[in-house]
């Protein structure tokens, strides 16, 4: 196969192992840039130039698209795709990724385990707010924060209402969750591709730290999934369209609950705390399904 892995930084742990593992298994990879695509949006006949050179024969796309860059990365994304090639995770599933309200209303209408969560704009709703996830302790978290950024705890009625107040001052948009303080600063990531988790890790939070990130100093060290926990990551990736997918599940007393989905999970902690070749089951998994035009939307 051809491939190309859309990524800003070819350094990066993820990207240079995605390459790597390709590569070993006798593909032609290409690392490209997605910010120095041009797209030509020509009827009948879209393409991409990439240094002035067109961007021909490929089978597959990788996209690895930051959250900085979800833009301009994902229309790169959608182009591939009205070109008939195979993307890893379609441009349409990763956009909805991105968004974590429209994720959890999906999430919750196909079943899946969440923390209690309000929206609201107005400021004369704050108490209704609070109210619905059942009051403090909370978390008050900006939708556009990632890696453990903007997501607070309040402990208090007071804290709550400052906390959401604000935010609502800078304009910021937020979500309300209830807290879960039985999960104890864990969670549990779920690496999965396809219809499998293939890898799962449990990442723990610093002391005095609630947030698990590994960014935020959290130590990632193996687990056990339960049953249960393995058919809510498969179902929350599922829900998403995503073929590869990170989620993120902490242990609730009702049950797991599902923290969030990501389009683009790193593997320099999972590979490391798994001893698994991750990048290498990717790699297996796009020689089974990139077919030309075998993208379900198309980028519709
Ligand atoms: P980000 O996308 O920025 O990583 P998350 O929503 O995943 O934001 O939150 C970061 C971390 O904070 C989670 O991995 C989890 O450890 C902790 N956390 C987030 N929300 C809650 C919650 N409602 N209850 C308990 N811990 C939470």
């Amino acid at each position: 196969m051809k491939l190309a892995v859309l990524s800003r930084n070819r350094r990066l742990y993820s990207t240079r192992r995605l390459a790597e593992a390709a590569v070993q298994r006798g593909h032609e990879v290409h690392i490209i840039d997605p910010l120095r695509c041009t797209i030509d949006i020509a009827s009948q006949r879209p393409s991409i130039q990439f240094k002035k050179q067109s961007l021909t024969g490929f089978d597959a796309v990788v996209p690895r698209i930051g959250a900085s860059i979800t833009f301009y990365g994902l229309a790169v994304v959608r182009q591939f795709e009205m070109m008939g090639v195979y993307s890893l995770n379609e441009s349409v599933a990763i956009g909805r990724s991105r968004d974590k309200l429209r994720s959890l209303q999906l999430l919750a209408r196909s079943g899946v385990g969440l923390p209690l969560t309000g929206f609201a704009h107005s400021v004369d709703d704050t108490e209704a707010l609070v109210e619905m996830v059942g009051g403090p302790p909370l978390v008050v978290k900006l939708l556009e924060g990632t890696q453990g950024r903007g997501v607070v705890l309040a402990e208090t009625q007071k804290a709550a209402e400052s906390v959401i107040d604000a935010f609502r001052e800078l304009d910021a948009n937020f979500l309300v969750q209830e807290f879960i303080g039985e999960a104890a600063g864990a969670d549990m990531r779920c690496f999965v591709i396809g219809d499998k988790v293939v890898a799962s890790m449990k990442r723990q939070a610093k002391e005095g730290e609630f947030r698990s990130n590994l960014h935020r100093g959290g130590a990632a060290t193996l687990t056990r999934l339960t049953p249960e926990e393995r058919s809510t990551a498969l179902r929350a990736a599922k829900t998403m369209g995503l073929n590869v997918a990170g989620v993120d599940i902490l242990r609730s007393n009702h049950g797991p609950v599902v923290m969030e989905v990501n389009s683009s999970p790193g593997l320099e902690g999972i590979e490391a705390a798994t001893e698994r070749d991750v990048a290498a089951m990717i790699v297996q998994f796009m020689e089974k399904n990139a077919k030309p035009n075998h993208t379900r939307t198309r980028g519709k």
